[in-house]
């Protein structure tokens, strides 16, 4: 069931999930079969099916379906996060490049710029469900190719989606090279076998727009949907969670308070759990400060809010003569240099095609202006690439509110002198297949895709915010289900890690229920 609030819905459920994204919408979906009353709820509404989803203006000019939300930097200079507030949460607009950490990562590394946390838990006690998210979001993909490759109890569930012919040729020169050039493992509804009859039309406005014919596996065509077949699953959207209110003795969640459009009412559950991403589900627990919690909800450890990451993230845009006609791109990644370069004993990053820039997107990356028929010739010459290095947690980069309560983030990037060099070596690679110009844009505050990192996870409630199953240290019914519980991020990208903890979650839930 779906629904703008209604006065004659239920107000108490078993389950209150608080954010329809990734998480939220996960979790909702494994939990849905239990019968349990569940009320999904979501300050957005479902993104519009129209035909601006595929138009690069409405998307990197107009920025159509990006949050009208103002955040705060450490200075109090006010700024438009590249955030989208919709059923399905940031999915909708996402790159679907799904992919498992690396095993190693959930051990110590050590960096250029200091040391990325272990997990209190290994890799193989998430990869069952890695590969149930796997199957959930329709991976495609090649085992065998990739030499970070983590060990995996099954095969990809679909092949990968081939190369079209110039990116093949980069990857056959890549290799020659003595790089593994892989397909990226990318979450789609398509036989690749059978492309008549595929939903997905493997078009050329994909990475980072919506998709219109609804083939992308995002949250909300994978789970939420899914999750709303079930009688006791009702989504309620246009609902904003301004507060939690805990009972006399403090350690329950007793009400949430919801603004809709017909203003402030209160829900309970017997269990909450917030899942707004990571920079908002902070954001709500700070809001909640009460007598009981002065620092904010589950704040006992003062680290609600801290250790905010958000990756290194550069668009590299390289031109050749040679024309570039692909019209998926996002089909290519390089891992070589995930645990060290060619010159370093620490670890550079990832490299990932990205979707096909048009002249639009290359406005955002030129570094001058340029005349629309200037930047038009170099997207039909250039090959687009994404390049991600890990960044360490520090307690010092933190959401906190000001006093009127906007969100202000804190954040110094770390880690930065390995990204470089990662962009660097790249170039020097392409260098030796034609390429002549390279734009290197970095990624600035505002672009916080892939937020995590705030309410993380571990043993000790001195220093982190949930226990191993998500539950919050102090409070007995409450839970953070989304990208917050990270203690570190690796340099995937981390949303097959959000689905595969909140299907683990779930598991736990289960059990209590
Ligand atoms: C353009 C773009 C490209 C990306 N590409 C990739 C990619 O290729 N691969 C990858 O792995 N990741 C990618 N990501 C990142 C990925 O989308 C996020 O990591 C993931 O969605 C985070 O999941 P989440 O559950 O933490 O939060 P979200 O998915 O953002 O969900 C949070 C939800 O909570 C809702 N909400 C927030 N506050 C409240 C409140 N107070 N009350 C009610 N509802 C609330 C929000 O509206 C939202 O729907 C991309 C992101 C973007 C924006
Ligand atoms: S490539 Fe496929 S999944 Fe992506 S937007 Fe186009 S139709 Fe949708």
């Amino acid at each position: 069931m779906s629904f703008v609030y209604q006065v004659f819905m239920a107000s108490h459920y078993d389950i209150i999930v608080i954010g329809a994204g990734a998480g939220g919408g996960t979790l909702a979906y494994a939990l849905a079969p239990t019968g349990k009353s569940i009320l999904l709820i979501e300050r957005g509404d479902y993104l519009p099916r129209e035909k601006a989803n595929w138009d690069p203006d409405k998307i990197f000019i107009e920025r159509r379906y990006q949050a009208q939300d103002e955040w705060l930097d450490a200075k109090m200079r006010p700024f438009n996060p590249e955030t989208y507030y919709l059923v399905g949460g940031n999915t909708k607009l996402y790159g679907a490049a799904l992919q498992r950490m690396r095993a190693e990562d959930f051990g110590e590394v050590r960096h250029a710029e200091g040391i990325s946390p272990a997990w209190p838990f290994t890799y193989e006690m998430l990869e069952p469900y890695y590969t149930r998210a796997e199957s959930l979001f329709k991976i495609h993909g090649q085992r065998g190719e990739d030499p970070t490759e983590p060990p995996m109890s099954v095969e990809y569930p679909y092949p990968a989606m081939p190369h079209e012919p110039r990116i093949q040729a980069i990857a056959d020169h890549l290799a020659t090279q003595g790089l593994h050039p892989l397909h990226l493992t990318l979450a789609v509804n398509r036989d690749v076998n059978n492309p008549r009859r595929s939903a997905c039309i493997r078009c050329d406005t994909c990475d980072p727009y919506p998709c219109l014919v609804d083939a992308k596996c995002d949250a909300q065509t994978a789970c939420v949907d899914p999750a709303l077949t079930y009688d006791n699953v009702t989504l309620l959207t246009q609902t904003y969670v301004s507060r939690l209110i805990t009972s006399a003795t403090g350690d329950r969640v007793e009400k949430v308070e919801i603004q809709t459009p017909q203003g402030t009412d209160y829900l309970s559950a017997d269990t909450v759990v917030t899942a707004c991403g990571a920079i908002n589900s902070a954001a709500l627990l700070l809001r909640s400060a009460n007598d009981h919690h002065p620092q904010g909800l589950a704040n006992s450890s003062d680290q609600v809010g801290r250790n905010l990451m958000k990756h290194n993230h550069s668009a590299l845009i390289a031109i050749a003569p040679t024309p570039n006609p692909t019209i998926f791109q996002k089909t290519l990644a390089i891992h070589d240099y995930y645990f060290n370069g060619p010159d370093q004993d620490y670890p550079l990053g990832q490299i990932q095609l990205t979707g096909k820039a048009k002249w639009q997107r290359l406005k955002k990356m030129a570094p001058t202006e340029l005349p629309q028929h200037w930047l038009e010739y170099l997207s039909q010459h250039s090959v687009d690439w994404w390049l991600t290095t890990e960044d360490l947690p520090d307690p010092d980069n933190r959401v906190t509110l000001s006093r009127q309560g906007q969100i202000q983030v804190n954040f110094t990037p770390n880690n930065l002198k390995p990204h470089y060099e990662l962009a660097g070596v790249l170039e020097q690679h392409l260098r030796q297949l034609g390429f002549y110009l390279f734009w290197h844009k970095t990624m600035e505050l505002a672009v916080s895709w892939h937020q995590i990192g705030t309410c993380r996870m571990g043993f000790d409630p001195q220093n982190s915010v949930l226990d191993v199953n998500c539950r919050t240290h102090d409070i007995d019914n409450l839970y953070v289900v989304d990208a917050s519980f990270f203690p570190s991020m690796g340099a995937m990208n981390p949303t097959l890690t959000i689905v595969a903890n909140a299907l683990r979650v779930a598991d736990h839930l289960k059990s209590m229920l």
